[in-house]
């Protein structure tokens, strides 16, 4: 095959979907191996546990801020490619607060491209913040919209491989003109890439049954985040989060975080239990999951470049951290930009 995704996540999703329908290639050329695909569950697949939706959770470093901006302005298209909203990706107003006033160069650059942005006037804050902003944001329903973009890719002749790489020179054939690495967190431990700057990022989310909470809210504090997000397509499911742990690996959920994590989204928008239509008491409330995911971080920001490996070009994609929905789309134009300059 003459293009090797390696990693079936929402990152070499969006590096295959860029390959075939911004640069025309044939769908025939392209193989995704990984060792899980969508439709899968595991600790080491991060992008199904996503909450998701496009926030300022992502860095104001240049190039972050024009990889979530480049996925912002093209997402619309994506959705109706995949078939309209029921791919599982759907408009959504957000209102985010934060405890410190945010970076001046995020705000801008947000200012120059999200629909309907407005900033909150101080009566607008909730208590103990200092900034807001409201905007028509994106959710995702990340489990669907994974399968939704493996479905689009198959019909269009990509095919999907189920193999675990020990080694990443594994990836190559004879025929091969590049290979795409994108394992995410799997990054830190495939031999040939071996990338100690790689840690997991542990969040834990609660799915609640909430058909009267149509908008998401977010929360920036120095080392937390407190979110909502509304997940399109789902039968009323509603995400609370979360946690940021770095360098916890442990995949399982633990009751004194979903109480946290209860006690701090209801705080923040008290409707979750005053109009939810079951009584407004936390134990009203109906559970429909709790689960804990990895984000792929890595010290000093995604690792986006070339490398020569026997001759043939092998380019890295990977380190998305808590943004990979929102960035992931960006991330895939930059790494297919090596491949372009190359003529390959
Ligand atoms: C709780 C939580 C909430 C989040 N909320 C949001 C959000 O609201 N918005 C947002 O944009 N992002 C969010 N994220 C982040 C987002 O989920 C990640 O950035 C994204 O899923 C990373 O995708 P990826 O494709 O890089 O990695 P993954 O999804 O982990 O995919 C990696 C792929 O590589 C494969 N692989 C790895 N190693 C090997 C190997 N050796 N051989 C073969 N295959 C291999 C895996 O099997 C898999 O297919 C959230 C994450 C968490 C945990």
């Amino acid at each position: 095959m003459e293009y090797v995704i390696v990693g079936s996540g929402i990152v070499g999703l969006y590096t295959a979907y860029h390959l075939l329908d911004k640069c025309d290639r044939n769908g025939k050329s392209i193989v995704v191996v990984a060792e899980y695909l969508p439709g899968d569950e595991s600790v080491n697949f991060t992008s199904p546990y996503a909450g998701g939706n496009f926030s300022c959770i992502s860095g104001s470093d240049k190039e972050t801020l024009e990889y979530d901006k480049f996925t912002y302005i093209n997402l619309l298209k994506i959705r109706e490619t995949l078939g309209g909203p029921s791919c599982g990706l759907d408009y959504c107003y957000s209102t985010e607060y934060w405890d410190e006033i945010p970076p001046k160069e995020k705000i801008d650059n947000l200012l120059t491209y999200l629909e309907d942005m407005k900033i909150l006037g101080a009566e607008e804050l909730v208590r103990g913040t200092k900034y807001g902003i409201r905007f028509k944001s994106f959710s995702f329903n990340c489990p669907v919209f994974i399968q939704s973009m493996k479905r689009y890719l198959e019909e269009r002749g990509v095919q999907f491989k189920r193999q675990k790489l020990d080694h990443i020179n594994q990836a190559f054939c004879t025929d091969t003109k590049a290979v795409f690495n994108c394992t995410g967190l799997g990054s830190f431990k495939l031999c040939g890439v071996n990338d100690s700057k790689m840690h997991p990022v542990r969040g834990q989310v609660l799915v609640v049954k909430a058909p009267h909470i149509t908008e998401n809210t977010m929360r920036w504090g120095k080392d937390y985040a407190t979110y909502i997000i509304k997940r399109p397509y789902s039968n009323d499911q509603l995400v609370l989060g979360g946690f940021l742990q770095k360098d916890s690996w442990a995949s399982e959920t633990y009751s004194e975080q979903n109480d946290d994590i209860l006690r701090r989204t209801t705080e923040l928008v008290p409707e979750i239990l005053t109009k939810n239509p079951t009584g407004h008491k936390l134990e009203n409330l109906e559970v429909m999951r709790s689960a804990a995911g990895l984000r792929p971080f890595r010290e000093g920001g995604t690792r986006i470049e070339k490398q020569i490996v026997n001759g043939k070009p092998l380019i890295h994609n990977y380190g998305a951290a808590g943004y990979g929905y929102q960035a992931g789309f960006g991330m895939a134009a930059r790494a297919i930009s090596f491949l372009q300059e190359a003529k390959l």
